[in-house]
């Protein structure tokens, strides 16, 4: 069970969880790590970054001193066993989200956002996803196991109704799983455009954004364990995420980054970057 305290500390960044409209969470879990695993490092380094990150986002004009956000640390997770993490997950968002807190999660692995968005959807049963990655994440199975981040985005549309999942970026997954998403779950090859014309679909609904930070081209962010060439730029992942400006964004993750993979360290500032203009597009005047 997760302790619901303010556990670090950040200009910008130091409500108690009482008073914070926003919480942010680290899920340090990649034991289903198709290829390199790493990830479970990543909320800590992240962490090192935001020290040094300006808390003033010259994109937004908006700054983290101007709302509450509290990090709550880590959930505390068990070794090894998949389902009992996600069931892990899954109880311990449930009880944030009681409290009326929304939600930024730092990865971990992209297997987390399944128990994650279950949660969610108890809460927010017109739920819509928007999910960047270069994979499709549709697979029903992945070397036999129905637990694993490639499947992630097909256990989440098993959850949901169809036509709510958007996905954009996507680059790399099976013949399979791109019929699937054609028909299914609005995939966008290999680009980022498109999403403001869904917006007006959108609405005031709630939406949950998924950011798998291999969508970005590996020249940008090495640091991950599936590396994707002809990935977006810095600015293009922006420039959509301000697309969401204004909108009922009610939870968000930032996933994949696996730190030791970038000895410069740069991937490590670009997930800090993201989550920074992820924080604000969900930022409420206090
Ligand atoms: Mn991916
Ligand atoms: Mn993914």
């Amino acid at each position: 069970m997760i302790k619901k305290e303010k556990r670090y500390i950040y200009d910008g960044i130091k409500a108690e969880y009482k008073d914070a409209e926003i919480v942010i969470c680290g899920v340090p879990y990649d034991g289903t790590c198709s290829n390199k695993p790493g990830t479970r490092f990543g909320p800590n380094e992240l962490r090192k970054e935001i020290y040094g990150l300006e808390t003033y986002s010259p994109y937004q004009d908006k700054d983290l001193k101007e709302f509450s956000f509290c990090d709550m640390g880590d959930l505390e997770l068990p070794i090894g066993n998949s389902e009992h993490v996600v069931s892990t997950i899954f109880e311990d968002y449930q009880t944030i989200l009681e409290d009326k807190k929304r939600i930024i999660t730092i990865g971990g692995e992209h297997l987390i956002t399944y128990p994650i968005v279950k949660a969610y959807l108890k809460e927010y049963e017109d739920l819509y996803v928007i999910h960047y990655d270069a994979h499709t994440d549709l697979r029903d199975e992945f070397f036999g196991e129905k637990l694993s981040h490639a499947n992630v985005i097909k256990l989440i549309y098993d959850e949901m109704k169809e036509g709510k999942i958007y996905q954009f970026g996507i680059r790399s997954g099976t013949k399979e799983e791109f019929e699937f998403g054609k028909t299914h779950t609005n995939l966008h090859f290999n680009t980022l455009d498109g999403l403001s014309h869904i917006i007006k679909d959108i609405g005031k609904h709630p939406i949950y954004v998924t950011i798998d930070l291999d969508v970005l081209d590996p020249s940008v962010f090495p640091g991950t364990g599936t590396p994707e060439p002809g990935g977006v730029s810095f600015n293009d992942l922006i420039e959509s995420l301000l697309l969401l400006k204004g909108l009922n964004i009610v939870g968000a993750d930032i996933v994949e980054l696996s730190p030791h993979y970038d000895a410069s360290g740069v991937s490590n500032v670009v997930a800090a970057k993201v989550l920074r203009e992820v924080s604000l597009l969900m930022g409420v005047k206090v």
